[in-house]
């Protein structure tokens, strides 16, 4: 099953969005985003745990 990720449910006013295959490569796209648009070049632990709640089944 694909997983689908908004960032916007977790950062206000972001309107990226990802779908990947698996939960390895949504994180690894996640992160490349956190860096680019949001500067984080390490994403803190309480982050991961609000992404991995958001992340949907499609
Ligand atoms: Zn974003």
């Amino acid at each position: 099953m694909a997983k689908k990720f908004a960032c916007g449910d977790v950062v206000d006013g972001c309107a990226w969005s990802v779908t990947s295959k698996d939960e390895k490569e949504l994180f690894q796209k996640i992160s490349e985003h956190a860096k680019n648009a949001h500067k984080m070049s390490t994403i803190p632990d309480e982050v991961i745990q609000k992404v991995k709640s958001k992340i949907k089944d499609v």
